[in-house]
């Protein structure tokens, strides 16, 4: 499978669908844009809390936006 990296602005929100995934560009985890469950990338960078439907993000430099193809 091939990751096609897409342009997004974290201030404007975070796109969520089924295809999408966050990398963390510091320890490289993959996290699904749309999580069922609570999840946070190794260097605790991207947390994804699952009662909030909401991502927190320490540096939006290091975060990227990619569809699997
Ligand atoms: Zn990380």
């Amino acid at each position: 499978m091939g990751k096609v990296y897409i342009d997004f602005d974290p201030q404007q929100g975070f796109p969520k669908e089924n295809n999408l995934f966050y990398e963390c560009q510091s320890c490289h985890v993959e996290i699904p844009s749309a999580p069922k469950e609570n999840l946070c990338c190794k260097c605790f960078n991207i947390f994804y809390d699952v009662d909030e439907d909401k991502f927190s993000v320490q540096d939006t430099s290091k975060i990227a936006l990619f569809k699997k193809s």
